[in-house]
């Protein structure tokens, strides 16, 4: 039986992967939260720099469930 003494890495092997990349697709929209506004969104601007034409209010994503 050939037992190497020595090998490398005993036990404790901190490798962790954190893979959580949510990946939203094109086609959203950007809506009011305050009045219910709807506007397609646009990729590379985001919702939440983008403001209501209606009323003001900040835009957010539209979430699709
Ligand atoms: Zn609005």
């Amino acid at each position: 039986m050939p037992n190497r003494s020595g090998s490398p890495g005993s036990g404790a092997g901190g490798r962790g992967r954190s893979g959580g990349i949510k990946r939203t697709g094109p086609g959203g929209n950007c809506i009011c939260p305050k009045c219910g506004y709807k506007e397609r969104h646009i990729q590379g601007s985001p919702c939440k720099k983008k403001k209501c034409p209606e009323c003001g209010a900040i835009m957010i994503r539209e979430e699709t469930v």
